[in-house]
């Protein structure tokens, strides 16, 4: 864990939050290879749970809501935690809206999920999506943490990306077992190490009285196995709620034939898948990080999956102080950089150093331009080496197929 840490600051991943000022317990900052990271992620998500799918959309609600939704949801009773003198403290941060007089108490939210439940009649009534349909939303949630810990593990302002999958009551089994699989194909996508992920079934006891069924994905973290997300049957519970509290029916309507006029009126049962961004990032920076041996030399490298990894790749002239190698570097890494952003390049010190400064941050490729390039040996011109991270092996390939390299 203290290596992962390191590292995560040293090559600007991610800082101690407000550092400069002693940080702030359970707050951290993404750096800039960080916030790559993380996009790519987040990015990955949205597309395989959002834009790859046709029962899926996306939702992006307030962070602060009314907070008559808090009581309905039940956290203003009952989200808390004990305390050491086992008194129930409520981790829900409060906060105050409006000019004095009139200020209204009001909360960050502890979990993104509320924002989909008071939006589904407008979803609903803009979309008419067909059941079973799902919302999907990224963002930051927020919790007065007792005692935050183990890095970005346990903060108290974290992101989540979680799904309101809506379906008939009698369904629920059936889309409980698919999203049971789309976890495991996220991690899987993310490059977590699908060996280090355990299923546990939350017992009749541990459950939230609504839930039928609720599953934790817990993954071998350095320390400890410990929950990475969720996935729970939370019936009609919060539509429920809601439609009482706000006096506003969140039903569907759904024909029962055609033309016949018949229709049944229903409030639609849940599953909710539940990740979290930064426990991800955590189980992609613990599966990733590998040290071994290359060329008598010890090393240390991060094993990105490509999906994930912050630079695709780095362009390198072999030499700095050649402007000819330089300008037709500049020219390569111009060329890539148009359709692959997240391109990188480095003149800095020598090649073994820049090998090992890429191998750390996890870049798939470092590409070289060299004298060859430049023609020296007529049969090579425009052609440039490519080095595979994880074998540190090189080949040749013309600067023509570097860009379908990069993107496959
Ligand atoms: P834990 O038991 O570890 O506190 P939880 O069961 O309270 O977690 P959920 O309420 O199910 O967590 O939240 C869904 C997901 O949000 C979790 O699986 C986790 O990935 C993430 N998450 C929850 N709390 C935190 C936190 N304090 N810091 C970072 N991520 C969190």
């Amino acid at each position: 864990m203290d290596k992962i840490i390191s590292l995560a600051k040293r090559r600007g991943f991610i800082y101690p939050g407000s550092e400069i000022y002693g940080g702030f317990s359970g707050f951290w900052d993404y750096g800039p290879l960080g916030v790559e990271l993380k996009n790519n992620v987040k990015q990955l998500w949205w597309r395989m749970f959002v834009q790859d799918r046709d029962d899926m959309c996306g939702l992006d609600a307030a962070i602060v809501m009314n907070p008559e939704a808090w009581k309905a949801s039940g956290h203003v009773s009952g989200f808390a935690d004990p305390l050491e003198n086992g008194k129930m403290f409520n981790t829900m941060f409060s906060t105050s809206v409006g000019a004095a007089a009139e200020a209204t108490t009001a909360y960050l939210r502890p979990e993104t999920a509320g924002g989909i439940f008071v939006n589904f009649k407008n979803v609903v009534d803009s979309l008419h999506p067909k059941l079973p349909f799902g919302i999907a939303q990224i963002g930051k949630a927020f919790r007065n943490e007792i005692a935050p810990r183990d890095f970005i593990f346990r903060a108290r302002e974290f992101e989540q990306m979680e799904i309101e999958y809506f379906v008939r009551p009698q369904e629920w089994e059936s889309a409980f077992e698919e999203w049971r699989q789309n976890v495991h194909a996220f991690n899987e996508a993310v490059g977590i190490a699908s060996g280090s992920v355990h299923e546990v079934e939350v017992a009749d006891s541990d459950r939230a009285h609504y839930s039928k069924r609720t599953i934790d994905f817990e993954f071998d973290f350095p320390f400890g196995r410990k929950e990475l997300s969720g996935l729970a049957y939370r019936g009609d519970f919060d539509l429920q709620a809601h439609s009482e509290a706000s006096s506003v029916p969140l039903t569907y309507h759904e024909e029962l034939g055609a033309n016949t006029g018949s229709k049944n009126i229903f409030i639609p049962h849940v599953v909710e898948p539940s990740f979290g961004v930064d426990r991800t990032i955590l189980a992609v920076l613990a599966s990733a990080y590998t040290e071994d041996e290359l060329g008598g030399e010890s090393r240390v490298y991060l094993k990105f999956n490509s999906a994930v990894a912050p630079i695709k790749a780095a362009v390198f002239p072999l030499l700095k102080n050649k402007p000819e190698l330089v300008a037709k570097a500049r020219e390569v890494y111009a060329m890539l950089k148009k359709q692959i952003p997240q391109i990188m390049w480095d003149d800095n010190g020598n090649i073994g150093k820049r090998y090992r400064r890429q191998d750390e941050i996890g870049t798939p490729h470092c590409i070289t331009v060299d004298f060859d390039t430049l023609g020296e040996k007529p049969e090579l011109k425009d052609t440039v080496t490519i080095r595979n991270r994880d074998t540190g092996k090189q080949e040749r390939v013309p600067i023509g197929s570097l860009r379908e390299r990069i993107a496959n």
